[in-house]
């Protein structure tokens, strides 16, 4: 078993790390640019970052050549992924399109569709949506009803969605709709992808902790999608999802801005005298122990991918730990630094507030410890 990294895998971080000590000021890393960029001048942030990842090819590294990208490992698209969380998420939404929305294109989509949109990921000018969730469909996605029905070359779909993130700023749409609602739940589902400033198309922000421009509610009136914008085939919505977002469950090495603020809330409580009571030596073990196991648990799967192994159930497990670890680390972070911990936009408080809502994106933990039970486990349902 080899544990090192490859000496291009070295060389690719030390370019990386070097890059961004260029790019990201210091202010920057304290204070860093929310994921959720809200004003105009955070998003020229975001753009003006990504364009320059762009022209080095670092945007989608692991991208097959023909699509723009440098068929660079899966180890350096998480390096990638490592010293970009370390300093806040500094791609905005794009993590998403360079993860998962382009490689779906890549698998399912037109060559007119390829054509139009993975250019302008790589380049960093495409910023997306997921419209996934709906009032009475989240953990249970299945249940999502928004309608579209096909009339000649256009479907016409009507319904909401809900808890949208990135929206503004994404133009696209990666929608679910329903399209045949006779058929079992999770085979009358289609992909369409829809233009943000379509007529009928409506978006209103839902304030919460995480950030005024976390979540959205979207509805859609009477919205006409061309056909020629449908990914796959009509009804195979589900099975593209499902292949599209394998490998999102570790798309986000979060336990890395964990790790940093494990550090910061450490040397807090030493600098102030904290570090006499057990209590916060044990909480400190403890956080720094759950980041280890997150970050142990996404290499795991990470080289399972490395060695082109199909997905396994471990990446739900490896989703857990980062989420936990997370936690694990804003919980010891309020405990030292109290209020210091959650100030306005610092990177402590970017760790807080997504801990919060973290057990929830992108799939639920208590759904996740399911899957655990009985895909990792072997439990039975239900047990
Ligand atoms: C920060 C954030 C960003 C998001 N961004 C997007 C986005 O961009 N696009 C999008 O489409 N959606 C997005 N979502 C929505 C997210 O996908 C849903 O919140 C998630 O799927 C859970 O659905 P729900 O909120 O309806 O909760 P529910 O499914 O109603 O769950 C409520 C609670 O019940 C528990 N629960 C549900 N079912 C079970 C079960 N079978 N066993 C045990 N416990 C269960 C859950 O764990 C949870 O604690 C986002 C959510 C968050 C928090």
């Amino acid at each position: 078993m080899e544990f090192e990294w490859s000496d291009e895998d070295q060389q690719f971080r030390k370019e990386l790390r070097a890059f961004v000590d260029a790019e990201i000021p210091e202010e920057w890393r304290e204070h860093p640019i929310h994921r959720y960029p809200d004003t105009p001048a955070e998003l020229a942030r975001v753009c003006d970052f990504t364009r320059k990842l762009a022209e080095r090819s670092w945007l989608t590294p692991h991208w097959p050549k023909e699509y723009g990208g440098s068929e660079a490992s899966a180890w350096q698209h998480l390096v990638l992924g490592e010293e970009l969380w370390s300093v806040g998420e500094p791609r905005g939404s794009q993590y998403m399109s360079v993860n998962w929305i382009g490689p779906a294109i890549m698998a399912f989509g037109t060559p007119e569709q390829k054509d139009e949109h993975l250019g302008r990921i790589t380049r960093g000018e495409a910023f997306w949506c997921q419209g996934f969730s709906e009032p009475d469909a989240g953990s249970d996605l299945v249940r999502m009803k928004t309608r579209a029905v096909r009339d000649g070359d256009e479907y016409v779909v009507n319904g909401s969605k809900i808890w949208t993130s990135h929206l503004p700023p994404a133009e696209w749409c990666f929608l679910l709709v329903r399209t045949d609602p006779e058929a079992r739940p999770h085979k009358g589902i289609t992909v369409l992808m829809l233009r943000t400033d379509s007529p009928g198309f409506e978006s209103r922000r839902i304030p919460n902790v995480a950030g005024e421009g976390s979540f959205a509610e979207v509805f859609l009136t009477d919205v006409r999608v061309p056909v020629s914008q449908r990914l796959g085939e009509e009804n195979d919505g589900w099975r593209i999802v499902r292949q599209a977002l394998q490998f999102e469950r570790i798309g986000s090495p979060r336990y890395q801005r964990a790790q940093l603020v494990l550090e910061q809330t450490q040397r807090y409580a030493q600098e102030h005298g904290l570090m006499e009571r057990p209590q916060v030596r044990l909480q400190l073990a403890r956080a720094r122990a759950a980041v280890e196991a997150a970050r142990h648990m996404v290499w795991t799967v990470v080289d399972e991918r490395a060695k082109q192994l199909p997905a396994s159930a471990l990446a739900y497990a490896a989703r857990l730990s980062v989420v936990r670890a997370e936690r694990e680390v804003a919980e010891v972070a309020v405990c030292v630094a109290g209020r210091n911990a959650v100030d306005a936009s610092s990177l402590s408080a970017h760790n807080y507030f997504h801990a919060l809502t973290a057990g929830l994106a992108a799939g639920s933990y208590e759904v996740n410890l399911n899957l655990v039970s009985t895909m990792l486990l072997g439990l039975p349902k239900g047990a």
